[in-house]
């Protein structure tokens, strides 16, 4: 299967200019082929969207039209024409009549090249660039995380306003010792949630919780300062119809970086709550993780404040990095209904009030436990097909504790805003005063401070001779 990571660059000023020409000249492919589908539109032609018939018209414009780009990059771009322009008409025919052809022009294009036309050696990667023209070397950030020989493509990007390369590679899934592959028949349930962005009930009453509160610090820590940012450059913004200042042009960069530092955050958090899930199910052998699928309750208007969590939450790239990861595994991964099992009691199965806390308690059969683990084994009893060892005993067995992005800053120490000053050791001092003029008064006891001088209500403070 195939798997994609995402490296940074390590650029000089004129290996930057470079590789923002290739993406720009990619533009340009982009733009000729909405231009030359715009003429033939209007001729009452049939549009050119085959890979082929694109690849015929790139080569009879001739080399050296676009630039440094080489034809493998230049293809590449009409490849990805021609897949969105084939999904937009299929999903128009499935009776979709809002999705439209590609139509708008994009300034930067990322550009891919395929298994033999680059070589990476260590942190060093050779692009190739059009004929007549030296290969642009890059130098890498990390050193490919995948095992070499296994590497089908790389693409050059701008993403969150930096350069990068997406790597993908092609990898086995993996191989066990005999009788310690995953059984497929050992079922465990996973309840995906915003506390916990993984809860896992498996076979003999085991469970996991994933913890995801640093997640969510993270993301209450990013919109609090993308609000102060917000109100501190807001008269730096063009008025409508106007350019923007330099000094603007340069708040927005900032402003993109830190987006993007947040995004990475957030995803590297996703990818090791997903791996402690994984390496846990391998531990114990499970070979099938049945997923509940929060999605159907997702498009129902919640409330601004409800409406942002959900969509922070990325419950499908959660699942796809989990269905990723588990594949790779060996592991089966079925996406089932979970409507209900919050509130369902899972030693009775009667219908209870959805818990507010943490602790699900039942007022039926006196079970009690966690709301989220409770859930996870309803969803695994749900499991298409059935299962001989679908977990039999109620969870109450060993839970193991993990937390989601031990990376984030102030998670290791303390759950506080790391900006935040650290307290005095030693206790508060109290609020800082000036220290109080020599001479002419001497500093006032503090019974005798005004301020602290506390009379009965009613009282008069001055008292007449
Ligand atoms: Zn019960």
């Amino acid at each position: 299967m195939h798997r994609t990571g995402r490296i940074g660059l390590r650029l000089t000023r004129a290996q930057r200019q470079r590789c923002f020409d290739l993406l720009r000249s990619a533009g340009d492919v982009w733009a000729c082929v909405l231009e030359v589908n715009w003429w033939r539109q209007h001729r009452g032609d049939r549009p050119a969207a085959g890979y082929q018939e694109l690849c015929r018209l790139l080569a009879e414009s001739g080399p050296g039209t676009f630039g440094e780009l080489d034809n493998v990059g230049a293809r590449s771009v009409l490849r990805r024409y021609s897949d969105a322009w084939f999904s937009a008409a299929a999903r128009r025919k499935a009776g979709a009549a809002e999705v439209r052809f590609p139509r708008r022009r994009r300034g930067l294009v990322p550009v891919r090249w395929y298994h033999g036309t680059f070589t990476v050696t260590g942190r060093c990667l050779r692009l190739p660039a059009a004929r007549g023209c030296p290969p642009l070397l890059v130098r890498l950030d990390q050193v490919v995380p995948y095992p070499a020989g296994t590497v089908r493509s790389v693409t050059l990007l701008l993403a969150d306003g930096r350069l990068c390369i997406d790597v993908t590679a092609e990898l086995p899934v993996t191989t066990y010792p005999v009788g310690q592959a995953p059984d497929p028949g050992r079922v465990a349930g996973v309840d995906l949630g915003i506390i916990h962005p993984f809860a896992v009930a498996g076979p003999g009453g085991a469970g996991l919780l994933v913890s995801g509160r640093a997640i969510r610090a993270e993301h209450r820590l990013h919109l609090a300062d993308t609000k102060r940012r917000q109100r501190a450059t807001a008269d730096r913004a063009p008025s409508r119809g106007q350019h923007g200042s330099r000094r603007w042009r340069k708040t927005r960069r900032r402003a993109r970086l830190v987006e993007g530092k947040h995004k990475r955050r957030i995803r590297q958090a996703l990818h090791e709550a997903a791996k402690t899930v994984i390496g846990w199910a391998v531990e114990r052998r499970i070979g099938t993780l049945t997923v509940g699928d929060p999605r159907g309750v997702l498009n129902q208007p919640a409330g601004r404040k409800h409406n942002l969590r959900l969509r922070q939450w990325q419950i499908g790239r959660t699942l796809q990095i989990l269905h990723d990861k588990a594949t790779l595994a060996g592991i089966r991964v079925h996406l089932v209904d979970e409507r209900g099992t919050s509130s369902t009691c899972p030693q009775c199965k009667k219908r209870i009030p959805k818990p507010a806390g943490r602790t699900m308690s039942c007022r039926h059969c006196q079970f009690a436990g966690h709301r989220d683990l409770a859930a996870a084994f309803t969803i695994a009893t749900r499991t298409p097909g059935g299962a001989p060892t679908t977990p039999t005993r109620i969870p109450g067995g060993v839970v193991t504790h993990r937390r989601a992005g031990r990376h984030l800053p102030g998670v290791a120490t303390a759950r506080r805003d790391p900006r935040r000053r650290p307290p005095a050791t030693g206790g508060s001092l109290g609020r800082r005063r000036p220290a109080p003029s020599q001479g002419s008064r001497s500093p006032t006891p503090v019974s005798e401070d005004p301020q602290h001088h506390r009379k009965p209500p009613g009282q008069r403070s001055w008292t007449p001779h």
